[in-house]
């Protein structure tokens, strides 16, 4: 099982859609397995978005991601890396497909409502970033063999 760091950014929060989304990855068959609230600092986007440091939209990004309080989760899956991150759509709001979470909550390609992590290497990177051991409440669910065949988990 792969596990991958899930941001509601400030706008989800402010906009009262965390739930919706957090919905929809129960409803997917992914679990939660750490999840809290908290204010980013610049100081720890600088280090998230490093790779975007020199982009000119850098600041906006900043300001937008430290404007109000964000939920982290930690989501556990079958090929949940991939499997969150298409859920989440393109960048773009306006060019993320329909039936996508920016692609049905959003129309801008920075208030872009989630982070989801891109590969199973940043993932790792990411949730220790954010969440200490303790922070993690694995457990076993009875739905399993409803969700997949053996030789999938
Ligand atoms: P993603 O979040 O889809 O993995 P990136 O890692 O490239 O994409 O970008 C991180 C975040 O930076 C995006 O989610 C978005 O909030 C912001 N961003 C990316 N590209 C742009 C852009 N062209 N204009 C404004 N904000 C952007």
């Amino acid at each position: 099982m792969e596990r991958t760091l899930v941001i509601l950014k400030p706008g989800a929060i402010q906009r009262g859609i965390a739930g919706e989304i957090i919905a929809r990855i129960e409803k997917r068959g992914l679990k939660i397995i750490a999840m809290k609230m908290a204010q980013l600092t610049p100081e720890i986007c600088k280090v998230h978005y490093a790779h975007l440091l020199e982009k000119p939209f850098y600041p906006w990004l900043e300001a937008g991601m430290t404007a109000g309080p964000v939920v982290l989760m930690c989501v556990e899956g079958c090929d949940a890396v991939h499997v969150v991150h298409e859920m989440a759509g393109a960048t773009n709001g306006r060019k993320a497909a329909p039936g996508t979470i920016r692609g049905d909550y959003c129309l801008s390609a920075q208030e872009n409502v989630v982070h989801t992590s891109d590969s199973l290497e940043t993932a790792e990177k990411e949730l220790k970033r954010f969440f200490k051991e303790e922070d993690y409440c694995p457990y076993s669910s009875p739905l399993t063999p409803f969700l997949y065949a053996p030789d999938e988990v």
